[in-house]
């Protein structure tokens, strides 16, 4: 057997990099914007603060499909390079970076969902293109414009170059085994995925725009129109301003720019603003959700520093909080590593600590500030809530103060309030309280009625993780236990009082007894014979809780 290292060599990097980035090749197009975007960036900065001495006016990045030529254009008015800069940062940094992206990948970080958030940069354009020009220009003071190409070898040619402004345009030779990147409606999709709310200006062509018919216009005038340029993004995105300059119809714009095909509107939502310390900004929406557990998850987009990386954000979000909607954008992500690192990553850890802390303030201060309509959203967002306080404990911490239990009459108790409620009626002979609950007010109809015939608060709790939430609240707090309407406990209160008006004799009791339990058979169950009030049932068949909860 022999052992050896294998050596990466620039010639044969190209072929390695299609391979590997095979199932993300669309990146490429998000890789040169966002390169284009930080050149635009960079001469905002360097005009703003006087060292580079052009008018920096309102740039933008076009992206141009030339299908009969097989060409993609990106053209920005960046700060452009000079031949110096091409040599350094496209030959030799871009070289070294390919060949590390090799040597992690061999590091065994064969999960293929990583691969995309590598940000191979300039390079992935050759996922796509079997040769790649730089037309550059740097806004440098007598800077000469320099022609780059490449095809893909390690033999590129740097020439002089024609261009009168400053800024880059990069042209890519699209392969025969990719030209859906030549196609309008493709590169369109990719914009509206990863460019959305991007912060320069991005062109796609044109759109024609009509016009306010003038005054003196015949009635049968056609409306004149106009081109106009085609802008795919919104540069500046609901997330990137201060909430005080934002009003309630705002977050609501937000939310339909995010969800175009989303009717129902968000309940609330929360704006995630901090900069220390870790860097974090976001808009989280919670929207109405069902008793499905199965609802579509994913809806939360990240994005770093406005380009969209992903919308699977488990590992980054506490899993209860991925049903909500939004996005969150920070650059202190760690996206090059695995889903499982994320999770144990001390960043990360305070990010999700942070946003789970987030909610919980914000539904607390809408419990405080308007209980009514908490009331009324209860039953929209308890999912959530009970999930977050089944799952996180500093959760559940928050969530005792706005948690709530509705009864079978519609009224809303938190914990606290129930325990007042109830602890004089409906204790057991351990001291024990006892809250009583139905699942179901129909199904319960004659257990429910006679439980509020002897004085006992029933709750309506019909969640499908409540069972464990109540597991949950027996274990933690001190003598409190939950039993269902039906089990036996109820008839285990001791402070009940006899309400029960049967007209049968003794021995009839008895007799009907005998042929019910003959047909249930004794399964653990036990009758009761009781009429409890004019319209309850004159028996009825209890269970003990555990048996119950067992077959759950
Ligand atoms: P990164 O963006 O992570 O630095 P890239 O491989 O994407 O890595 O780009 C390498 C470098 O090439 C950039 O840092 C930048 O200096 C230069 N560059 C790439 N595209 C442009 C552009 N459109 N305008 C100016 N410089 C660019
Ligand atoms: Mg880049």
């Amino acid at each position: 057997m022999a052992t050896g290292k294998i050596n990466v060599s620039v010639e044969n990097i190209f072929p390695l990099i299609k391979k590997f980035l095979y199932s993300d090749h669309e990146i490429f197009l998000r890789e040169l914007i966002s390169n284009a975007t930080d050149a635009t960036l960079k001469l905002k900065h360097l005009a703003a603060i006087g060292e580079a001495k052009v008018d920096y006016g309102h740039p933008i990045i076009e992206v141009k499909v030339d299908k009969e030529g097989k060409k993609l254009h990106i053209i920005d008015q960046g700060i452009g390079m000079t031949e110096e800069e091409v040599k350094k940062y496209i030959n030799d940094i871009a070289f070294s970076g390919a060949e590390e992206f090799l040597n992690k990948y061999e590091d065994g970080a064969k999960d293929s969902g990583i691969i995309g958030h590598f940000g191979l940069g300039f390079y992935s354009a050759f996922m796509v293109a079997e040769k790649v020009e730089i037309l550059t220009k740097s806004y440098k003071k007598d800077a000469e414009p320099v022609h780059w190409s490449c095809d893909g070898s390690p033999n590129f040619t740097l020439t002089e170059g024609k261009k009168e402004d400053h800024g880059t345009e990069i042209i890519l030779h699209i392969a025969e085994d990719s030209t859906e990147f030549l196609e309008d409606n493709r590169i369109s999709e990719l914009l509206k995925k990863y460019n959305k709310f991007m912060p320069i200006p991005i062109k796609f062509g044109t759109k024609t725009e009509t016009l306010p018919k003038p005054e003196d216009a015949k009635e049968d005038d056609p409306a004149p129109t106009q081109e106009v340029d085609n802008i795919i993004n919104n540069p500046d995105p609901a997330w990137t301003k201060q909430p005080t300059e934002l009003e309630e119809k705002d977050y609501k714009e937000f939310y339909r720019e995010l969800y175009p095909m989303q009717f129902e509107e968000p309940l609330f939502h929360i704006h995630l603003n901090v900069d220390y310390p870790f860097n974090l900004t976001g808009i989280l929406y919670f929207p109405k959700l069902t008793n499905d557990l199965n609802i579509q998850k994913d809806k939360i987009q990240l994005y770093q520093n406005q380009v969209f990386v992903t919308d699977n954000v488990e590992g980054i979000v506490p899993e209860f909080l991925t049903m909500l909607r939004g996005v969150i954008d920070s650059p202190d992500i760690p996206l090059n590593v695995s889903r499982s690192y994320l999770q144990a990553d001390g960043a990360v850890k305070k990010i999700a600590s942070y946003i789970t802390r987030k909610v919980a303030d914000k539904l607390n201060s809408l419990f405080k500030d308007n209980r009514e309509d908490f009331e009324k959203k209860w039953n929209d967002i308890k999912i959530v809530i009970e999930y977050g306080m089944l799952s996180e404990d500093k959760f559940y911490d928050k969530a005792e103060k706005f948690a709530l239990y509705p009864t079978v009459d519609g009224d809303y108790f938190t914990f606290e309030e129930l325990q007042e409620k109830v602890k004089d009626k409906q204790t057991d002979k351990d001291d024990k309280l006892v809250i009583l609950y139905a699942s179901d007010k129909e199904a319960q109809h004659s257990y429910i009625q006679a439980a509020k015939a002897k004085g006992y608060e029933v709750l309506l709790l019909d969640s499908p993780i409540i069972g464990h939430l109540m597991q949950k609240m027996e274990t933690s707090k001190d003598k409190v236990s939950f039993a269902r309407v039906d089990a036996d406990q109820v008839d285990n209160l001791i402070k009940k009082e006899d309400t029960a008006i049967s007209k049968l004799s003794d021995e009839e009791k008895e007799k009907l007894k005998s042929n019910l339990e003959e047909v249930i058979e004794n399964k653990g169950y036990t009758v009761q014979l009781e009429a409890m009030d004019s319209d309850a049932s004159p028996f009825i068949i209890t269970e003990p809780e555990f048996m119950r909860r067992m077959k759950e």
